[in-house]
């Protein structure tokens, strides 16, 4: 059955607006290569506009003022949002799954997530009223102070095209819950459903210019819109090269960034562990989403004594999983995003072939689809730690193993990379595990798991992974700046001729 892509343009200032250059840009049905609508592609004029208009939402003096808006009044449209988002749950999860080729059930839990992360703002929005005008404890009687936690303004969010909807909500979200304006510039992989997002914005009736969405390409949208010098901030989420070219846009207008980068996350299988349970942790933790997660468990690290019988449970495993159009009752893997990804990892593939690694499973398109960007689950061994397989970020279906014999040998192959966003151990020694946790130089670490990921907890990582936190509390005060305001309270003349002393 033929599902509409609806046709969308540009939202500015609370209205569809065509691109001043009324360019647009093909979307294609990973899943059949098919060209099934298109998104408008903005360029530096449009960013112009949404600069103006975010400005607006938030000027003193022209009575719309969404940054004084109360806590509680920002709330109230962030549940809206979060409502009529769970209305359309199924409209949306097609939509998504058409994009970008995710399985249609996980389309639907990004869908509830994305609710769930607007309803959770919304509490914090309220709260953030009662923490204001927090006392700071002075050592000198004469004065008293406060801090005043503040939105920092207009921000830029510029999102990748793995999990479309939600990595947006994870920045407008919070973002719009510390009462900051909002330009979203999401990949062009991938609009289509955060092109919806603006309409349920437009729908619950959110005031003009608070969020506006500029879909387009990177140089052409997104790089006016990280140099822009009315854009106090900058949230990105990305590959850790693009990563790179936006904190140097914005170090020209010294503005803040906070970057959500790529990694390439280690599992560490203990000698102690139940074979089946860690065998689908460890397919779970590569393959979900087709590997395209930032934080996937790609490389597995397993004790040499169980390494044989481990990788025979865990090739059976990933041989079961079922890959087909992602609309399928009970697909488990949809195509990768595009031709470009297709090409890119299948060359990863090769590559390692040519160094020397061996295939375990997979490797190459299923036989059963003849079109549509699909790629097997990939296990490759006989890896080396100076492979580019072992080093590089695949983002998609491959896995590459190694084996260890001691704890301190797992730890140091854990850490082995530039990158430091996740970390998984499974073992059923607790204390083990809670040591190696401690030594993996990661910002998430799962133990007797990987990648479960919850609203209220911090998101991020360290190293090339980026910096910051998004999510939790930590995602909100990314959109808020700190203002110390001290009071000199004593009837006395300061005195500084008499005392110098004083200050
Ligand atoms: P990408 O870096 O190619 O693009 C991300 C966004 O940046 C897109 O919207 C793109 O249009 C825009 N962009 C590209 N060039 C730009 C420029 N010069 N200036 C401004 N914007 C520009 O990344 P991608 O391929 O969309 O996503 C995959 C990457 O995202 C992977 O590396 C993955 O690890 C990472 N990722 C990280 C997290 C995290 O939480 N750490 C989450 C999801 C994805």
């Amino acid at each position: 059955m033929a599902i509409p892509i609806p046709t969308r343009q540009l939202f500015i200032d609370g209205e569809w607006r065509e691109p001043v250059l009324k360019k647009r840009i093909p979307i294609i049905n990973p899943a059949t290569e098919q060209i099934i609508g298109d998104i408008p592609a903005a360029t530096a004029e449009d960013v112009e506009l949404a600069v103006d208009a975010a400005r607006k939402a938030l000027a003193r003096n022209k009575g719309r003022d969404w940054a004084n808006a109360s806590g509680a009044v920002r709330a109230k449209y962030l549940r809206a949002i979060a409502a009529k988002i769970t209305e359309k749950k199924s409209e949306i999860a097609k939509l998504e799954a058409l994009d970008c080729g995710k399985p249609l059930d996980e389309a639907a839990w990004d869908i509830d997530d994305v609710a769930g992360c607007f309803e959770y703002y919304a509490d914090l929005a309220e709260g953030l009223d009662a923490k204001q005008k927090a006392p700071v404890s002075l050592p000198m009687e004469t004065f008293k102070s406060h801090v005043l936690k503040e939105p920092i303004g207009v921000v830029g969010l510029i999102t990748p095209w793995n999990y479309p909807m939600l990595m947006a909500t994870w920045k407008v979200a919070p973002a719009l819950a510390a009462g900051c304006a909002a330009i979203l510039k999401p990949s062009e992989l991938a609009s289509v459903t955060c092109l919806e997002l603006a309409q349920v914005c437009r729908e619950v009736g959110l005031p003009p210019g608070v969020f506006n969405i500029l879909t387009g390409l990177g140089h052409e949208a997104g790089a006016p819109l990280a140099s822009h010098p009315h854009v106090d901030k900058i949230a990105f989420t990305g590959s850790t090269i693009t990563g790179s070219k936006i904190m140097a846009a914005a170090a020209q207008v010294v503005k803040p960034v906070t970057l959500e980068l790529g990694g390439k996350s280690p599992i560490v299988i203990f000698e102690d562990v139940d074979l089946d349970k860690a065998a689908e942790w460890t397919a779970f933790g590569c393959f979900w989403t087709n590997g395209q997660i930032c934080s996937a468990t790609s490389r597995l690290i397993v004790h040499e004594s169980i390494a044989a019988k481990f990788l025979d449970r865990l090739v059976k495993w990933t041989k079961n999983i079922k890959i087909s159009d992602p609309l399928e009752e009970g697909c488990r893997l949809g195509p990768v995003v595009s031709g470009g990804q297709y090409e890119k990892v299948l060359k990863f593939i090769d590559t390692a072939k040519s160094e020397g690694a061996s295939i375990l499973c997979g490797g190459a398109r299923p036989e059963h689809l003849k079109k549509g960007f699909f790629i097997q689950p990939t296990i490759i061994s006989d890896v080396t730690t100076s492979m580019q397989i072992w080093r590089e970020e695949v983002f998609g279906p491959v896995l590459c193993a190694k084996t260890f014999s001691t704890e301190d040998e797992a730890i140091e192959l854990a850490n082995d990379t530039q990158y430091g966003l996740g970390a998984a151990v499974i073992s059923n020694d607790l204390e083990r595990c809670d040591r190696v946790s401690k030594a993996f130089q990661a910002g998430i670490v799962w133990i007797n798991c990987s990648q479960p990921c919850f609203t209220q907890a911090p998101w991020g990582g360290n190293k090339r992974s980026g910096f910051g936190r998004e999510l939790g509390e930590w995602g909100i005060e990314n959109y808020l700046a700190v203002k110390q305001v001290t009071q000199y309270i004593s009837d006395e003349p300061w005195g500084w001729y008499q005392s110098p002393s004083k200050l």
